[in-house]
């Protein structure tokens, strides 16, 4: 089966082209058709030799992945895209346009590993890994369907978990930062994670300016354990310190992600026990009232509820946001990414 190009840096794309016996400035040419004029088939690119596109025909593909439906929120300008991949697995990727910002939530895995019990990606278990070239098609794919418009920012907030799919993740992230790809900003990409200490060095290390938020959603390990069975094997205590080493390696905030349920982690002990965790780590906390799934019985707090905890965190001094979540009538907000099909 032909690879998809997309799976390809520059510099991987520069060499091969050369060992062709191409000029330098080909790859970049290649480059700015797919990802700046967004033709999909080599034909297509008028300034290459004919031999060049026919070679490149018969080697590649330009993005597999293929937009199966497009669900657009009734309520509140956000869509959905479902993405068929080459297998037939599908994955989910969610566009949410706000006043001067359009951003893409993408996926990096077919379902996930690590089975949080609120979560609607995990209920089926995890089935593979995208590879690079499947998470920056979900960008490419949206920026087709929102051109000339710009996405501008991109979290790794869907399915699937993104420090387990490392590798794959950070070549994909490198790549829409490069200004030949989508040029978006380091500090406009955040990426989302249960927290897997080993990773975060690598983390730190490849993409420094990357926003980094973990899933946290509980002050102590016995709840969090029920929770994020993950917690078991990677504590509370050991998100904190990968929190604290990311500030003190980048300079930059780290998230910390409060899910809120009712009668569950959302009353003012557990807003307390939250300030006092946090106490000594500079960061910031962004509260997520649940939304609701299908297969969980878990329900948000009363709004009333959620303001009061907000409200404990800002007395003590802490930066705290509530995130709404966006596209509920058709099941793109946090969490509830799964395919039912
Ligand atoms: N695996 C990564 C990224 C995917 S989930 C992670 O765990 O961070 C992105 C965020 O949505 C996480 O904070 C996750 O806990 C949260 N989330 C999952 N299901 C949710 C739901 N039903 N309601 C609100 N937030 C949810």
């Amino acid at each position: 089966m032909k690879d998809d190009i997309l799976n390809l840096s520059i510099q991987e794309l520069d060499t091969l082209l050369l060992d062709w016996g191409e000029p330098r400035y080909r790859s970049r040419q290649v480059f700015e058709w797919i990802y700046t004029r967004l033709v999909t088939e080599f034909s297509q690119m008028t300034n290459l030799p004919a031999a060049l596109r026919g070679r490149l025909t018969e080697e590649f593909e330009i993005c597999r992945p293929k937009v199966l439906e497009t669900l657009k929120s009734k309520t509140d300008g956000a869509s959905k895209h479902l993405v068929q991949l080459h297998d037939g697995n599908l994955v989910e990727s969610v566009l949410i346009p706000a006043k001067k910002r359009l951003t893409l939530c993408i996926s990096t895995q077919v379902g996930c590993r690590f089975g949080c019990k609120f979560c609607a990606s995990g209920a089926n278990g995890f089935t593979r890994n995208l590879s690079a070239g499947e998470i920056l098609a979900q960008v490419l794919l949206a920026q087709r369907a929102v051109s000339p418009g710009r996405i501008t920012h991109i979290v790794l907030m869907g399915m699937g978990e993104p420090a387990d799919n490392l590798a794959n993740t950070l070549k994909a992230i490198k790549a829409m930062n490069n200004d030949a790809v989508f040029n978006i900003g380091w500090r406009r990409i955040t990426l989302s994670t249960v927290g897997l200490p080993d990773t975060i060095g690598r983390i730190i290390d490849q993409v420094p300016q990357v926003g980094l938020s973990f899933s946290l959603h509980a002050p102590n390990d016995d709840l969090r354990s029920k929770l994020v069975p993950a917690n078991r094997t990677f504590p509370v205590a050991s998100i904190v310190k990968a929190a604290k080493d990311y500030f003190e390696a980048t300079g930059r905030l780290p998230t910390f992600e409060y899910i809120l349920f009712d009668g569950i982690n959302s009353e003012s002990e557990h807003a307390r026990a939250l300030v006092s965790l946090l106490r000594s780590v500079r960061c910031k906390v962004n509260l997520i009232p649940f939304n609701r799934t299908p297969h969980s019985d878990f329900a948000a707090p009363t709004a009333k509820s959620v303001q009061l905890f907000l409200r404990t965190l800002e007395e003590a001094g802490m930066k705290a946001t509530i995130r709404h979540s966006r596209g509920g009538d058709i099941a793109a907000a946090c969490g509830q990414l799964a395919s039912k099909k």
